[in-house]
């Protein structure tokens, strides 16, 4: 298949320098060694860019650009309704350059163009301004009464705010985390994947064409190992907010633990979806399709396992399968694509293996996927969808594979559906499946995670939280009224009344 939409000019001339440089106080600058690092197509393999890659020397020059910036820019003491003019300044930016993003985040993750230009930007846009309005609209004085004294409380924002974000929703999560963090007035430092730094990049063009003072907004683009160690261990950030694995976010958080900086993480999900026997058993299996292959399954809350009352099991399956079949697999770029390729060779090779392991455990797959070949780009990181059965102790079912693969499981009655959910040691999101609303309720309730869906799977509106409890992490989350005052330490005034 041909990539049948056309490179706009600014996304050929934003990839063209050698390296793009990162964005430290305001300034493109190159690595103080000069070093880089690429960033591929997976849909083909190619390179796609090559970017500076920050070293410990210059995540802490952008921690000190951002302190500088906390104390000197005006940015923290703006009067609130200014600074939410900036933010929808930069929200409006976001809409009006929604294709160049669209396209940057379609090469570099490998997600459909469609799917970038109107899901993942746009949404960039609205978190901003809704953590604006929030804002504006929240009292940062409340008196508080107590008897003898007058007493009140004040909330300020923390400072430097470092943010440590994963390659599957680059744009959209730089505007979950740090809208919030600079409504409040902090400033921050992002350390993108070092798969997919581009448009979190080409983002800053932005946030200087919005007016927003230098050093506000810093971008250091590098390695886990180097870039995002030398962030987190900083002792000058005065918050850390990380979304990725487990594994990592120990890390993290072990590093924050020594400098005693609080810390948020969003971390991975082993979702499922509870499917009762009164559905529309054609609409939820298509339903539950499309949620698995979103993002080819490199969603972190989405539905991996599915939990099929026994009477719907040989309806559900031949359907749900076909419906996997279906799925046009291709280059992003591709207007016929509807599921893209894994992000890198290391994380198709990490789907496969999971694959493998199921096999040799005696799992018996009902649909296998496998490698899948994409006419024209041999070089892709292409999979098929798949769909595995079997004991809920089989590793496919216990651990996050991160690609679209749903693993089925049967039940009975209620209390064996919620016991082979709450199984799982992680507890990011859930979704119930039935026309009873008062038992879908009750289920919802019933599951632990930080999220239940009832009839669908995958919603995020603005305003609800969305956090994840146990393995997929603490901090209180992203999205929520209550991530806004996370980004303001308060501070009590006090004084005895004579
Ligand atoms: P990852 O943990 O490997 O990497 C995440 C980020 O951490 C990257 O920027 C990486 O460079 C950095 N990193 C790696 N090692 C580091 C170290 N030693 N010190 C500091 N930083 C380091 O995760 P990933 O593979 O990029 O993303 C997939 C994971 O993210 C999945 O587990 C997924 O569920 C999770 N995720 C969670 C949410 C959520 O909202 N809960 C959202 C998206 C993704």
């Amino acid at each position: 298949m041909p990539k049948s939409i056309e490179l706009a000019p600014e996304v050929k001339d934003f990839l063209a320098p050698k390296p793009i440089p990162m964005f430290i106080g305001g300034k493109w600058v190159e690595a103080a060694d000069k070093g880089t690092f690429q960033s591929f197509d997976p849909g083909d393999g190619s390179v796609l860019a090559t970017v500076a890659e920050a070293q410990e020397a210059d995540v802490d020059a952008a921690v000190k650009a951002a302190t500088e910036a906390f104390r000197k820019s005006g940015w923290p003491r703006m009067p609130t309704n200014d600074r939410a003019v900036l933010l929808h300044r930069l929200a409006d930016l976001v809409d009006k350059h929604r294709s160049i993003l669209a396209q940057l985040e379609s090469l570099d993750v490998g997600k459909p163009y469609e799917a970038a230009r109107d899901g993942d930007i746009p949404n960039v846009a609205q978190t901003l301004r809704w953590y604006a309005d929030l804002a504006v609209h929240t009292r940062l004085r409340e008196p508080i009464a107590v008897t003898g004294f007058e007493a009140r409380q004040v909330r300020f924002p923390y400072g430097p705010v470092a943010f440590i974000l994963p390659w599957n929703f680059p744009m959209l999560l730089v505007g979950w985390n740090i809208a919030p963090a600079l409504a409040a007035g902090n400033t921050v430092i992002i350390k993108p994947a070092e798969d997919t730094p581009l448009s979190t990049l080409y983002f800053c063009k932005l946030v200087s064409e919005a007016g927003i003072p230098p050093g506000v907004v810093n971008v250091v683009p590098g390695y886990g190992e180097k870039a995002g160690k030398a962030l987190s261990d900083h002792p000058g950030i005065r918050r850390m907010g990380f979304t990725g694995s487990p594994e990592v976010g120990r890390l993290i958080a072990a590093a924050c633990g020594r400098n005693l900086v609080p810390v948020k993480l969003e971390l991975g999900g082993k979702g499922a979806a509870v499917v009762f026997d009164d559905v529309d058993v054609e609409s939820v299996a298509r339903d539950l399709v499309n949620a698995v292959t979103f993002n080819t399954g490199q969603v972190c809350c989405t539905a991996t396992r599915w939990v099929l009352h026994e009477k719907i099991w040989d309806q559900f399956v031949p359907l749900a399968t076909k419906f996997m079949e279906e799925v046009r697999i291709g280059h992003g770029l591709d207007a016929a694509t509807q599921m893209g390729p894994a992000v890198s060779e290391k994380q198709r090779q990490r789907i496969l293996g999971y694959l493998q392991r199921n096999e040799a455990e005696g799992g018996e797959p009902l649909l296998p996927g496998g490698p899948a070949e994409v006419a024209g780009h041999p070089e892709g990181y292409y999979v098929k969808p798949a769909l595995l059965a079997g004991s809920p102790d089989y590793t496919a079912c216990r651990e996050e594979i991160f690609g679209p693969v749903a693993f089925l499981l049967k039940f009975r009655d209620e209390s064996e559906a919620v016991d082979l959910v709450n199984r799982s040691p992680y507890g990011l999101a859930n979704s119930v499946w039935s026309r009873d609303l008062a038992r879908a309720n009750r289920v919802a309730e019933a599951l632990v995670a930080g999220n239940s869906w009832i009839n669908a799977h995958n919603l995020f509106p603005h305003g609800v939280p969305y956090a994840g409890c146990n393995l997929s992490g603490l901090g209180g989350g992203v999205l929520g009224p209550d991530t806004y005052f996370d980004y303001l330490r308060p501070q009590s005034v006090v004084r005895p009344l004579e």
